[in-house]
């Protein structure tokens, strides 16, 4: 697993990913389904208006729960995670605070995963807190810590793995049992791995959330969401969709599922570039440390073996401590690695990260820290344009005193 990685992915996959969502004796011979756009869905008698509007049938009676298109990527993607039905959002970030919502009432208590999703975590403290809903962070990687939190509100257990930013792997069957023996759900941004490397239902989780924006949509061209829950936890994931009046625009899921079809065949590429490059930057002068789970030198990598089924191409790496004007030159070195946010497109990215808020620090060592996005071009150019940046970076050393330090900030 050092060098080459080896396709874990599921027999049957890309088989899967090129037939699911498809129906084109339903379009008039089109492999892919047409873009529907619309609002009002006419019917041409009393009785088919009647018929529309039957229980479990809403999405055929207003454009707002769906069209055929829509139904199309949600039943993919609940196939492609093992769950019992899916619902798009407008975001990544829509998915994840509806699906609390849905779960969560006035006087409950959510346990929170210390490093989830920024932006999930600012909700649950901005607007969660507003709803007299108590929240807590436990340490990502002390499952025993987590259960010793559990109370007798605690009605959601919210995790991601590994986790944003800081990369920890997280034993889920194990938070997940005790979870349920406190009748709690149990929800995971499973971004990272993609519904191929990670599959959240055999795992125990009860509503699994993806940013399709990342890899599933794969091109940086669109912003979208999915949930997928089982049976227990789908009637409040569709009604939290529903009564906050949340959709999605035809054209982006249009191109969700078209990205699902190179899903499998992108990941892989992004895995190889992203293991080869982490390789390579962990044996950098400039790098202190490097954050990524399918390194066997990784701390989460016997748990990451154990579940996941490949690693995507984000990950960490912690520089030695340097210079603001050696940050600046590294950055400005770049020729491929775009400076941005989100990931999961083509192209690669590198982003400063200048701000890692915990209430469970584990202090990280060395100097500045980047979020790294190995995309799909050659290898050889993605190591050499990295290797190039560190070391215009190494070599303006001592111009200037300033250093540019380590950004962790605590809050517990
Ligand atoms: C990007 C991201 C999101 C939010 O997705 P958007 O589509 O940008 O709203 C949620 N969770 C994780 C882990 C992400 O990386």
């Amino acid at each position: 697993m050092q060098n080459q990685p080896v396709d874990y992915s599921l027999p049957g996959t890309c088989t899967k990913l090129a037939h699911i969502g498809r129906s084109s004796a339903d379009h008039s011979g089109m492999v892919n389904v047409p873009v529907y756009r619309g609002s009002t869905i006419l019917s041409g008698t009393l009785e088919e208006w009647e018929s529309r509007k039957t229980a479990g049938n809403p999405m055929a009676s207003y454009g707002r729960f769906g069209t055929p298109l829509t139904r199309s990527l949600e039943d993919a993607i609940s196939e492609l995670e093992g769950g019992y039905r899916s619902i798009v959002f407008p975001s990544g970030l829509s998915a994840c605070t509806h699906t609390l919502l849905g779960l969560l009432k006035a006087g409950d208590h959510v346990l929170m995963s210390d490093s989830v999703y920024g932006p999930t975590r600012i909700f649950a403290e901005r607007v969660l807190s507003r709803l007299q809903i108590a929240v807590e962070y436990f340490d990502p990687l002390d499952a025993a810590g987590m259960a010793e939190r559990v109370k007798e509100n605690t009605r959601v257990v919210y995790v991601e793995s590994p986790g944003s930013l800081t990369f920890e792997v997280q034993d889920i069957p194990q938070i997940a049992q005790i979870a349920h023996s406190a009748g709690a759900f149990v929800v995971m941004d499973n971004t990272w791995a993609t519904p191929l490397y990670f599959r959240p239902f055999e795992h125990g989780v009860d509503i699994s959330v993806h940013a399709a924006t990342k890899y599933i949509v794969g091109h940086s061209d669109a912003l979208l969401g999915v949930a997928t829950a089982n049976e227990r936890a789908w009637p409040a994931l569709q009604a939290s969709a529903f009564d906050f009046g949340e959709t999605a625009g035809p054209d982006d899921i249009f191109l969700a599922l078209r990205g699902l079809r190179t899903l499998a065949v992108r990941m892989q590429r992004h895995w190889e570039n992203g293991v080869l490059l982490a390789e390579r930057l962990r044996r950098h002068e400039a790098v202190e440390k490097v954050l990524h789970p399918a390194l066997a030198s990784d701390p989460g990598h016997a748990l990451w073996k154990r579940d996941f089924h490949g690693a995507s191409g984000l990950f960490g790496i912690i520089l030695k401590p340097m210079s603001r004007h050696q940050l600046s030159t590294l950055f400005k070195s770049f020729k491929l690695f775009g400076i941005g946010l989100s990931w999961g497109g083509f192209e690669s990215l590198a982003l400063p990260v200048d701000s890692v808020t915990r209430n469970f620090g584990r202090r990280l060592p060395g100097g500045p820290m980047l979020r790294i996005h190995a995309g799909l071009e050659s290898t050889d150019d993605l190591i050499a344009d990295m290797v190039q940046a560190l070391d215009a970076a190494s070599r303006c050393a001592n111009e200037d005193g300033e250093v540019a330090c380590n950004i962790l900030r605590e809050v517990g």
